[in-house]
Formats: C-alpha cells, sequence, structure tokens
C-alpha cells in the first residue's frame, strides 16, 4: 500500500549535499514512517553522519527538499525541534565540567518555560532514566573523567530524559560492552514497541542491527541503494554488494533474529 502523507514522519526528495567541492550525498529519496526503528549502515565514509545531521536539521542540503512531520525542517524552530526530537551524536564532549546529573538534566531544557526551574516530574524522569542506564552511582562525577562507554551512556540519558518522539543515535553504542549496549538497546527497543518512540540510528554492527531494528537503509558512496524490513535487507547478495564481503545469514535460535557471518571474498 503506499504510504500517504501523515504515515511518513521525514521525507526527503533529491536531497543533495556536499562539503566544498566534495559531493557527499547524491540525490536521495527517502521516507521514514513512525513508530519503528530504522537502521542507516554503509561503510566509512558513505554519509551515514551526514544524513543523520541532515535530518537533525543541523546542515541544510544543497538541493532538494526535507519535510519533518509535514512541515519543511527549515520551518521548525531549534526549540520546537527539540521538543520533538533527541540526537545522540557519535563524539558527545561536554565542554565544562558539568556532572552526570545535571547532563542529563539538560534533557528537560527545551521543555521548561523560559528561565524555569525543573519540577519534581522532571526530576523524577531523569531518576528513572539514570537508573534505566545504569548511571546512578556516577551521577556526581564529572562529565569530562568518564570513560567513551560512560559517556555515551550519558548521552543517551540525555536524550531520553529529553523524552523525545523521534530519538537519532549515530553509533551510540560503539564503546559500549555488550551487557550495556543490550541494556540500552532494549531501552530503547520497549518505548518503539510501545508506541512512545522512532528511531533512527546509524550502526555499524550487521548482526546489533539485525537485533534492533525493523528496517534497514544501506548507502554507498553517498547512494541510497537499498531500503526495506530487516529480514529483507539482512541478505548476502545486498552485503557483498556494500560492503565487497561475502555473508551468510541465518536464522538465529537463541536470539529469535537473522544473524550474518563474514569473510572476505576470495
Ligand atoms: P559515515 O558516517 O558514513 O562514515 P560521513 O557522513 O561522516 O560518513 O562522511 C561522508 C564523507 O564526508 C566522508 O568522505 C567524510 O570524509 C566527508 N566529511 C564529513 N564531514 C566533513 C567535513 N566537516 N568537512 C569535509 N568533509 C567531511
Amino acid at each position: 500500500m503506499a504510504a500517504t502523507g501523515s504515515d511518513i514522519l521525514w521525507q526527503l526528495d533529491g536531497v543533495r549535499f556536499g562539503y566544498a567541492d566534495k559531493p557527499v550525498l547524491q540525490g536521495v529519496d527517502l521516507a521514514l514512517e513512525p513508530g519503528c526503528c530504522h537502521g542507516v549502515l554503509g561503510p566509512n565514509g558513505s554519509g551515514k553522519t551526514t544524513l543523520l545531521d541532515l535530518l537533525c536539521g543541523l546542515i541544510a542540503p544543497d538541493a532538494g527538499a526535507i519535510t519533518f512531520a509535514g512541515k519543511p525542517l527549515s520551518r521548525w524552530s531549534r526549540r520546537r525541534l527539540a521538543m520533538r526530537l533527541a540526537l545522540v551524536p557519535q563524539d558527545f564532549s561536554v565542554r565544562f565540567g558539568f556532572s552526570v546529573r545535571e547532563v542529563v538534566e539538560m534533557g528537560r531544557h527545551p521543555h521548561l518555560p523560559r528561565f524555569g526551574h525543573l519540577e519534581q516530574e522532571d526530576h523524577q524522569l531523569v531518576d528513572e532514566v539514570m537508573e534505566e542506564l545504569d548511571i546512578v552511582a556516577l551521577g556526581n562525577r564529572s562529565v569530562t573523567q568518564l570513560s567513551g562507554g560512560e559517556k555515551q551512556r550519558v548521552a543517551v540519558a540525555r536524550a531520553l530524559a529529553q523524552n523525545p518522539e523521534v530519538l537519532v543515535l549515530d553509533e551510540a553504542t560503539s564503546s559500549l560492552d555488550i551487557y550495556h549496549s543490550l541494556a540500552i538497546l532494549e531501552a530503547i527497543r520497549s518505548r518503539v514497541r510501545s508506541g512512545r518512540l522512532t528511531v533512527v540510528a546509524a550502526l555499524h554492527d550487521l548482526n546489533l542491527a539485525g537485533f534492533f531494528c525493523d528496517k534497514l537503509l544501506f548507502l554507498r558512496k553517498g547512494k541510497l541503494l537499498y531500503h526495506g524490513r530487516v529480514d529483507d535487507m539482512l541478505d548476502a547478495t545486498i552485503i557483498h554488494d556494500i560492503y565487497g564481503v561475502e555473508a551468510r545469514v541465518h536464522q538465529d535460535a537463541f536470539s529469535g533474529c537473522n544473524q550474518v557471518s563474514f569473510r572476505l571474498s576470495r
């Protein structure tokens, strides 16, 4: 069935973007529907971060159009967008020595009136996400003193404290151990399943994508080559075309997901 306007959260038509004279994204047409988890995959330098930055309005396309929730993205104010959308960037950094709790509390700022303070329900939400992401014990530590994985958990906690309808994750679990990786993805997935959240996540790990995502899109050299349901996208021919490696895909009884094994092409 063709998607109607209300089925679509983001619509990209003929989007092009380049840095200086270097084209990065070329003619991307894409419709992302709400209520599921979209994985963005592709080799290094294929344009994943650039695409996420465009979706969040951090950069503007050189050509083409992007709409979010039916309105041109360029017409959304920063604050209105932040009330609906949270980004966990690849290189989360806070310049000053804010405590972990203060950084998570910053997630509430788009929802506060000007010069307003956090209310009891804001504090409660902050408590809940800190508990969920296992960072309560880090609460008084300065974020500048955390490990890469701890910082990623704080960045996701701040984004969830924002209570967004849409979460954009750029390699947000790349520094995490497997326990925290699965715990964070499960915390996010349970919000998606209950219809409270839509996710767009750039991921490197195809097996994590198989576990976490409903839909996958593959970029190569700035072009969107494949987009569809995860079970159709985890396909040996597609993986070979995108990454140039041999792959075998099998249904894994333990995880209940499709999983991929790889080897270099001979
Ligand atoms: P990916 O996330 O898939 O690794 P990126 O979107 O980060 O890819 O980058 C796509 C291309 O754009 C790469 O060739 C990268 O070197 C280039 N690029 C990214 N950021 C900049 C920048 N600020 N200035 C110039 N080139 C950039």
